[in-house]
Order: structure tokens, then sequence, then C-alpha cells
């Protein structure tokens, strides 16, 4: 009969407030008004707290409505999460577009009820087809919340997938899921004990998930007439729960549905890449990360962004090979120290240091190899590296950089290269060449070749040099070098914190090249590639010349058919690395292994590859530094070129296309017992192999 008279009073509707009565409505949009305003007050001082920071050096909200849109198509897509982890990405897109659809449906109710109804005094649009439309999406998309909800659960608690547990792991995690859970259900309950107190309107199977609570719920026995007594219980008992839910947001980690948006549309899409300068009047005390607010007020929405999901920790090589590094800790232990130095939990202590009491110990920061993999794998854009390097500058800036990078940024300084050989030395490497190379100085060339230091000063480097000047000559390209005038290009001496020691090469390189008449810049090494493609002219406004990494300049030969390959020549079954600077960096994945296929060796990938690549150890200073690891980040990489390939023959060569990696992974072969079993060769001995013209070059073994 309560069914009929429900039809008979609100047509094809449900009633809002069903037995909750005039003051419990009252009640509700009370308590609903506080939590907005507790809501509303921490999302200001979250957002206040940002403008604490410094200044960012980079302009974020320019086009802002391109920005947003852009990060809502990244958001809406939920790509990042699919990024190598489909489980996570079904898992956080049903439970964002759950959320979102919910979260629409209740706006659009409270618009009926109390602006379209109440406030203009309008018939509700809340009923017949509109009604049951809405009741069928809102059931559909709240089953997908609480499903991805559970998957959530069941990876958290279940699986315990290792990359969701860490040192910031906390309360506020466990809370935030299991609120999402009781919320999600708890819509349900309701719904259903108002399907069975009403009598199972027959409108109302379009609410399928809430008719199945009150089907079940009837088998169990429950009446028609305790639903009803008890619907108000129920009722509030959701109610109260998603207003305390509302009021949290800004508190703890649900926050992050607002920070990391922000985060994603203040993104600097060339993070990492272009490392922010040093304001030119900065005095030394000012210089890096001084204190907590020294960091940028994006630096700092970096810290809140963080949703501690792990990926950028599973993905890091400093990491996976022991090193005291962890890039999630570093972001949250910013965080944690920033949050508890304003509620006075601590005092102010230094952000970096060599041992002793700071926030972050000065051997976390030397660590890192710049890879990039965290910031490639981070789902809300975090510049991990934006943050890092101004540790590191702070390291510089006190003199408590590590021995060894502090002699490599002496020699560079005293000598123009890590090695502190004489400049003079520095064409040394082409006198075993049987032709000469030109002199950019004296004649006009299409291509400036900036060969680097490790292919000028060190032996296994200057064999790839050799090959790659052969195969300019043999293809007649118009090139050049630098002779003794070419310095360190100083992507490695930025990375370390050494940044006037940077704007000092930058100045020197470009005058350098400014003598010299030429249309394009090759270089051999993607570290050099990177500084002069994207930092170089941020600095210097009259470098604007096109820079290539040398492997797009032969595959162009090759293209062009000037590299006279068949692509039969050799039939070794190599694998080929991907360097950070070059792929990851850069996004140059292809012409490599064109390249390579173009020899006619047989490619076969590693598992990880292309973005996905592992770094050799070298980067960010790696190179000059000695670490305990456990395995070396080169000897677990071989390891994988041995072991994980999927190829039909052992893979006999392990092809390279960085001066960086070929140390390091030459290294890794002998310290992890390789050398029977593998080589390591660049890309360009290669193509020198399969063009029969080892003649040409005079190699030293
Ligand atoms: S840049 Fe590479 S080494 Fe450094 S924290 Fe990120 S992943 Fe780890
Ligand atoms: S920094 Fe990014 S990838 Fe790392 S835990 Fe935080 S959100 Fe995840």
């Amino acid at each position: 009969m309560e069914n009929f008279a429900l039809a008979q009073a609100t047509g094809t509707t449900r009633p809002t407030f069903w037995k909750i009565g005039l003051l419990g409505e009252a009640v509700f949009y009370y308590l609903a008004a506080v939590a907005v305003l507790i809501f509303a007050y921490g999302v200001y001082d979250r957002f206040s707290r940002y403008t604490r920071g410094d200044e960012d050096w980079f302009d974020r909200l320019n086009d802002l409505p391109g920005r947003i849109s852009r990060a809502a198509k990244v958001v809406v897509s939920n790509e990042k999460q699919f990024n190598r982890d489909l489980y996570g990405g079904l898992m956080h897109s049903f439970i964002m577009w759950g959320f979102l659809t919910l979260l629409i449906g209740t706006t659009i109710l409270m618009i009926d009820m109390d602006l379209w109804t109440k406030g203009l005094g309008r018939e509700s649009f809340f009923r017949d087809a509109f009604y049951l439309s809405y009741s069928l999406v809102m059931d559909a998309m709240g089953l997908l919340f609480v499903v991805g909800v559970g998957m959530a659960i069941y990876r958290r608690y279940w699986v315990r997938n290792h990359r969701l547990w860490g040192r910031h792991t906390s309360l506020e995690d466990d809370l935030f899921i299991w609120t999402l859970f009781l919320l999600g259900v708890g819509g349900y309950v309701t719904e259903g004990v108002r399907i069975l107190g009403t009598d199972f309107p027959t409108f109302e199977s379009v609410s399928f998930v809430g008719w199945f609570v009150a089907d079940v719920l009837r088998l169990a026995g429950v009446s028609q007439g305790a639903a009803v007594a008890w619907y108000p219980v129920v009722w509030w008992a959701h109610a109260i729960p998603a207003l305390v839910f509302v009021a949290a947001i800004p508190y703890a980690k649900p926050f992050h549905m607002l920070s990391s948006f922000a985060n994603v549309v203040t993104h600097d899409e060339k993070a990492g890449k272009r490392l922010p300068g040093v304001p030119s009047d900065a005095g030394p005390e000012e210089i890096g990360a001084t204190d907590i607010d020294s960091f940028s007020w994006r630096q700092l929405l970096d810290q809140d962004a963080c949703t501690k999901c792990g990926r950028c920790s599973a993905v890091c090589p400093a990491k996976a090979s022991d090193r005291p590094l962890d890039p999630r800790n570093v972001i949250l232990d910013l965080k944690q120290y920033r949050e508890d130095l304003d509620a006075g939990r601590t005092d102010e202590k230094p952000i970096i240091a060599d041992g002793g009491d700071s926030v972050i110990d000065s051997r976390t920061m030397e660590s890192c190899m710049a890879c990039m993999a965290c910031m490639d794998a981070c789902p809300v854009d975090i510049e991990h590296l934006t943050s890092f390097t101004d540790m590191n500058r702070r390291l510089t800036e006190s003199g408590q950089m590590d021995a060894n990078v502090q002699d490599a940024m002496m020699n560079v300084f005293q000598n123009g290269n890590t090695f502190g050989d004489p400049g003079r030395k520095r064409p040394e490497w082409t006198d075993e060449l049987d032709f000469e190379i030109p002199d950019a100085r004296d004649e006009d060339v299409e291509f400036l070749w900036y060969v680097g230091d490790y292919p000028s000063y060190d032996e296994r480097n200057r064999r790839v040099a050799r090959s790659l000047a052969t195969i300019l000559h043999e293809t007649d390209v118009s090139y050049g070098i630098l002779y003794e005038d070419e310095q360190n290009d100083g992507n490695d001496v930025r990375r370390v914190g050494e940044e006037g020691l940077y704007e000092m090469l930058v100045e020197d390189n470009v005058a350098a090249f400014e003598e010299c008449e030429f249309d394009k810049i090759v270089c051999t090494d993607p570290h050099s590639y990177n500084t002069f493609k994207n930092e170089y002219p941020e600095l210097a406004e009259e470098f604007d010349a096109p820079v290539y990494h040398y492997t797009q300049v032969v595959e162009e030969l090759f293209r062009a058919g000037r590299l006279g390959l068949s692509g039969t020549e050799l039939d070794y079954t190599v694998t080929y690395h991907d360097p950070c600077h070059l792929g990851r960096y850069n996004d140059e994945y292809e012409a490599p292994r064109e390249i390579v296929r173009a020899t006619g060796c047989t490619l076969d990938e590693m598992p990880r590859n292309r973005a996905n690549s592992f770094c050799c150890g070298g980067g960010g200073g790696g190179l000059w530094m000695d670490f305990d690891e456990n395995p070396k980040p080169s000897e677990e990489r071989l390891r994988e070129a041995l072991e994980d390939t999927d190829a039909a023959s052992a893979v006999e060569k392990f092809v390279v296309a960085c001066p960086m990696c070929m140390t390091m992974y030459e290294d890794g072969r002998k310290t992890g017992d390789y050398e029977d079993d593998i080589e390591i060769v660049d890309v360009a001995e290669l193509v020198v192999e399969a063009l029969g013209v080892d003649e040409r070059v005079k190699v030293s073994a």
C-alpha cells in the first residue's frame, strides 16, 4: 500500500529525505554547510601555503585553458595509470569514473532540490524518464566504483603489492581506501533498504544493484516494516561519513584529487631535460635548497600531489641497486618536514647535508643518476629532478659535494674536460685515422660535429669516434670538428649542481660555435645532444642551431641511400640499450634501431626497452662516484640482455649509442664476469663493420 501511496505522491521518482523529517533535513543541511566550510578552508590553507614558496622560474600558468584541457584529457583517460600497469589503470579508472559520476549525480540532485524546486519554485525534473536514466547510470557507475575500490583493497592487502608499501605508508592510506569502500557499499545498502521499505516499486528495478540488495535483505528475513523503521539509521550512517569525507579531503590523502590535477595543469613538458636556471642576482647563501620555502610553489605542490603509488620507486635504478635513494621517500620526506615545521613538531634544519641532522642526506641525492625514469613513471607529473637539482646545488654551494665529483668538476674548470688532460690532447683520437677530419674553424660545413669528452679522451670511446668519423667520411657528409676549442658540454656538470661552471661552459662553447660557419650540430653523446637542444637556447639566445644525435644523422643517410647498406651484411643477434638522454629525455627510440636492423643484425629487445629503459648508472655524476651497489645497474642490465630477451639464439652484442653507457657497460662486463658472454658495441661500430671499411680505422685495441 505504501508503494501505491508513494507512486501517487511522487510519480516515477524517489522521495528525497524519506523518513528523515524536517528536523533531520535541517540538521543535514547544517552539517553539510559545516563540512563544505571546513573543506573550503582546508583547500584555501593548502594553496595559500604554496605561495610561501619561491617563485617558479617558468610561467606555468600560460595558456591556462589549453593546460586545463590537456590535463583533463590526461586525468579522464587515466593514460598514465595504464602505463605499464593494466590492473592499476583499470582500477584507477573504475574508481575515478565512478566517483566523478556519483559526484555529478549528487550535484544534479542538489540543483533540482535546492535550486530548481525550492529556490525557483519550478516543478522537479528529478522524475520519469530523467529519473529512470539517472538511477540506471548512477547504479552502474557506482558498481564500477565499488569494483575499483575492491581491486585496490585486493592489491594493497591481499597481494600486498610491494610498490604500495613504504616508509610513509600510514593510517591515512587505510582510512582513505576503507572510507571509499564504506561510502560505495553504504550507498547501495541505503538504496536497498529504501526499495525494500517502499515495497519494491516496479520502476526501481532500474536501480539494479539497490534492488539486488533489497532482495538479499528480504531473503535474509528483513521485513518491509523493519526496513522502514531502520531506514533513517541507515541513511544517517551513510550521510555522516560522506560529510566527514568531504570535510577531510584537504587534510589527508584524498587531497591528491585536487593537488594532482593542479600538478598536471602546471606541468612543464620539458621538465628534467631542461633544468631551471639560478637567478643572476642570487648570492651563495641563496643558491639551491636553502630551506623548505626556497623550493618553488610548484615544487611544494609536487610534494602534496604525491599519491604514494610507488611507481617512481619501482623503476628507480638507484633503489634497485641498493643505493640509498628512493624517489618517493625524498618527495614525502620533504612534505613531512614542511608539515612538521609548520605545526611546530620539529625545529628548522638544513634540507640537505653531508651526514648530520638534515632532511635529506647528501648520499641520497648523490645516488640519483638523473635518468628521469621516476618522472616518466609518475602519474601526477611530479618533477623530481627540479627539486633534486636544487638540493645538489646546495651541496655544491656549501662545499659538500662528493670528492670524486669535485675532482671531475675541477678538471672541467681547469682543462675543459672531466679527465684533467690538457685541451691540446683533445683531438689526438684523430691521429689513427688515415684521413683528415675537416676543421670547422677553417671551413664552412653542414654539420659541426661536437665529439664530446669521452670520445675524445677515453681509449674505448675513441674507437667509437673513429667509427663515426669513418661513416661521415665514407658518405661524403660535409662536417668538421672544433679540435682543441671544444670543451665539456656541461650537461652532467649542471645535473650535479655546478650551475656556475655550467654557465661558463655554455658561454665558452657558444663562443666557439660562433667562430664557425655551419648549419647543424651533431653530437656523439646524448648528454651533449640534450643540453644543446633543450638548455643552451635558454641561456644563450643567439644559439639556435638545430641539434642532432649522430644516430639521427646516420639514419637519414641510410634513408637517403647514402650509407650503402643492403641490410644483410651482418648476422649477429644483438640487443639495443636506450640511453636515458636519447630515449626518455628526447623521445628518440627508432633511429638507432633502424640503423642496427640496416646492418642485417637480428635485434632482440630486452623487456625494459624504450621509455622503460634501465639506466646504466653513469648519469647524474654516477660515472665519477663509487657506491656499494648490489647489483651494479650495468651488471643487472647485462644479465637482462643475456637472460630475459626472447632471442632464439643468445644475444652476442649489447649495442649502445652513448659514450657513458659504453664506459659503464664495459666496466659491468668485467665486474659482472660477462666478458666471455657478450660484447659491448656502439651503433657506429656496427655500421662500420657492416660497411666493411674497418681498414680506414686504425683501431688500437
Ligand atoms: S632520476 Fe633515476 S636515479 Fe634519480 S631518482 Fe629518478 S629514477 Fe631514481
Ligand atoms: S612521486 Fe609520483 S610516482 Fe612516485 S609515489 Fe608519488 S605519485 Fe607515485
